[in-house]
């Protein structure tokens, strides 16, 4: 296992896709991940993205795609750039989110434990809808990402199983109404933690999500062909094991913050 922390921040991930979108960030991001921003340059040939998608599965670590890359492959092979980052601390799940779509770390975004408020700041959603983008938000009722970026003029979509989030984001891609899709999907964190990081029943959920990009992927390359698409399959913060088969996030140690994002964009036809 890498033992050193990832240099570049999860920080980075929002001004990099509003650079690709081609809008104004949010107050306060930081500057666009580089590597992103010239990566869909080339691709769009100059031109900006008209839809941006983020699939967020939570707590899937880096240590865990270095270990077990047959759960990966489906997203690997939908991937042309894939990034390490670091999660900010304390590694858990609202802290991760508010820094991963406000470009900002905590002592900034306000949320600095666990707690799930609105945000007060600005965020990548308050930018998109600035420049007159639609967004949807599609999360597990009551999870971080259906709670603490509500109060937008933009759309929520919350259910109790992860079979309804995710043929609700099939749905919205048959649709094609909105720019920027976020889908939290929560379902490897919350087996993780019962049951342990390496559990089969843990690691299958993995599979789980991979199988969902890759048929995301799917049809956005079917339905969204006339449109300028920047994808990515992104992680809030990695895990580590405890006592007693159960996993366990929050520390400042690589497990917890090294996690790896994985992109790719499709010109329109
Ligand atoms: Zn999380």
């Amino acid at each position: 296992m890498n033992d050193k922390l990832n240099e570049t921040s999860l920080d980075t991930i929002t001004g990099a896709l509003c650079e690709i979108m081609g809008i104004e960030p949010p107050n306060g991001a930081k500057e666009g991940n580089e590597a992103l921003i010239s990566y869909a340059k080339n691709v769009f040939g100059g031109e900006k993205a008209d839809r941006i998608f983020m699939y967020n599965p939570d707590a899937i670590a880096q240590w865990i795609y270095e270990k077990y890359p047959c759960l990966f492959t489906e997203t690997v092979k939908r991937t042309d750039i894939a990034v390490p980052l670091l999660s900010p601390m304390p590694s858990v799940t609202p802290v991760c989110f508010a820094t991963m779509y406000t470009g900002t770390q905590p002592e900034s975004h306000g949320i600095r434990k666990y707690e799930k408020p609105v945000l007060k700041v600005d965020t990548i959603f308050d930018a998109m809808i600035r420049a007159g983008k639609k967004c949807a938000i599609v999360a597990h009722t009551g999870c971080t990402v259906s709670s603490i970026f509500l109060e937008r003029e933009m759309d929520y979509f919350s259910y109790d199983t992860q079979e309804e989030v995710h043929a609700r984001v099939a749905e919205l891609i048959i649709e094609d109404k909105y720019d920027f899709i976020a889908i939290h999907a929560c379902n490897y964190d919350t087996l993780m933690h019962k049951n342990g990081t390496e559990s089969l029943t843990s690691l299958s959920e993995i599979k789980v999500n991979t199988a969902f990009y890759a048929m995301f992927d799917a049809l956005i390359k079917k339905h969204w062909k006339n449109h300028n698409v920047f994808m990515g399959y992104g992680m809030d913060h990695g895990c580590h094991e405890i006592d007693a088969g159960a996993g366990s996030h929050g520390l400042d140690m690589p497990e917890d913050l090294n996690i790896t994002h994985f992109y790719k964009a499709y010109k329109k036809e």
